[in-house]
């Protein structure tokens, strides 16, 4: 089957990694438009869950994406003069950068072909591909040449974010929020890799205007969050270049599809949903799209339109329960002020517990949790557990993973 990805995010490059391995004989071409290394955003987190979907599908990308990510324990709710609280726990991150250089690294080994610096606007020149596969992102080129083909809505989050990252290194999962005289303000920052970490900065619309950053520029944004962030980010600087891009405010676009494909196109990862990044979600996702949509394909001994159906039915029904849930985590932070009138134990519960209603003993727990020893066992055994997933998804031994590559920090000139 000729096969072609337009778009070299986490979906095309493990969808082109998931098919070669099922049938070697198939001919995948990935195309993206950035040269190699070159990539938007920071680090993202992601949960045993999906290292189980890595070791299972493929050992060898598996390895070095153990080895290139970092391991954080607890999640550290602060609230300015409320004081800290933990929720236990723990997950990995990487930066995205090093995982698609992974992914890309292992795509060639196995065979794929990888055309970067080549920004596809139409799908003529692949009139005799078998299969085009849409894995390029939110704003998919590929789908919007489609018209209302894949019944596409996008809804727009109210709240402005920031993707930054900075040199101090956290090793939990930080949410700080920080009062202003506009309102509250807080971020989410998580290591990124060996000496940086990820830093997203959100507020509600009405804040991002109190505080001028409609107006400021991107040196004076930056050196106003460092301000507001100082206690949090320990002095620290906040870096806003990653791989030579300057991080810009946004909001979040949700995209739904109530098809994912159409003829022999057919989308992946962010092209056909998102999921809000409270979730930590959407890599994930789009991993587990590519490995779902290599083996039916493959079951379906390359019969493509049965392979299409099966997908889009399969894929639907996996995704509903997730972008429910993300958007419940968006609208509760676009809301968030509400709850910042308590200490900081009952709003790290109260964030807890935005998916839903919990028993009246869960707060018994969460109270019991915050006591030191308690944590500290509560690490240990989490470090017990961990091991024996570990074993069984058949990781290397720590000592002879290799260590995280260390991360330059770009120049000051170019925070
Ligand atoms: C602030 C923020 C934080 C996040 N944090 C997390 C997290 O912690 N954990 C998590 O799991 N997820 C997180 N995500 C979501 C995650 O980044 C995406 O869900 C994931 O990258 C989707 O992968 P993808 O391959 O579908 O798309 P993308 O990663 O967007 O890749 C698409 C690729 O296609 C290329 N491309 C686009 N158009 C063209 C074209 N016309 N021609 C050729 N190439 C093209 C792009 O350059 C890009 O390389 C976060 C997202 C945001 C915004």
């Amino acid at each position: 089957m000729r096969i072609v990805c337009v778009g070299g995010g986490p979906a095309g490059f493990y969808f082109a990694i998931s098919t070669k391995l099922r049938d070697p004989a198939h001919e995948v071409t990935v195309i993206e438009r950035d040269p190699p290394g070159a990539t938007y955003g920071w680090g993202v987190v992601y949960w045993d869950n999906l290292l189980d979907v890595f070791f299972r599908n493929d050992p060898a990308s598996a390895r070095d994406i153990r080895a290139q990510s970092t391991l954080w324990q607890e999640q550290r709710i602060s609230v300015e003069g409320a004081g800290a609280a933990y929720l236990a726990g723990y997950g990995f991150s990487m930066q995205r950068a090093a995982l698609l250089d992974i992914l890309a690294r292992r795509a060639i080994a196995l065979g794929v072909r990888v055309e970067y610096r080549h920004e596809i606007d139409d799908l003529g020149p692949f009139a005799d591909a078998d299969l085009i596969v849409a894995s390029d992102g939110a704003n998919s080129r590929v789908r919007q040449a489609g018209g209302d083909l894949f019944g596409t809505s996008v809804t727009t989050g109210s709240n402005p974010y920031i993707w930054l990252g900075t040199d101090r290194f956290f090793d939990s999962f930080a949410f700080a929020f920080e009062r202003t005289p506009a309102g509250w303000i807080w971020c989410h920052a998580y290591p990124s890799s060996a000496g940086l970490s990820t830093c997203i900065v959100e507020c509600t619309r009405r804040t991002w205007e109190g505080l001028g950053f409609d107006e400021r520029g991107d040196e004076d944004t930056l050196r106003e969050l460092e301000k507001i962030f100082a206690e949090p980010l320990d002095g620290h600087a906040l870096i806003s270049q990653c791989r030579g891009r300057t991080a810009r405010w946004q909001r979040f676009t949700e995209i739904t599809n109530q098809r994912w494909y159409h003829d022999n196109v057919v989308l992946l990862g962010d092209a056909a949903h998102t999921t809000h990044f409270t979730l930590g979600s959407g890599t994930a996702l789009a991993i587990v799209d590519a490995v779902m949509l290599a083996q039916i394909l493959y079951d379906n001994n390359d019969d493509l339109t049965a392979a299409l159906r099966s997908f889009d039915a399969r894929g639907r029904m996996a995704l509903h329960p997730v972008q429910a849930a993300a958007r419940t985590s968006m609208a509760w932070f676009e809301q968030a002020d509400r709850y910042l009138d308590r200490d900081a134990v009952s709003f790290a519960y109260a964030m807890a517990g935005r998916h839903g209603r919990q028993p009246p003993w869960r707060y018994q727990v969460h109270r019991a949790t915050q006591v030191p020893a308690i944590r500290r066992a509560l690490r240990g055994l989490h470090s017990g557990s961990r091991w024996c997933l570990a074993r069984r998804r058949g990781e290397p031994a720590p000592s002879r993973a290799k260590p995280p590559v260390r991360a330059e920090p770009p120049a000051r000139a170019d925070r």
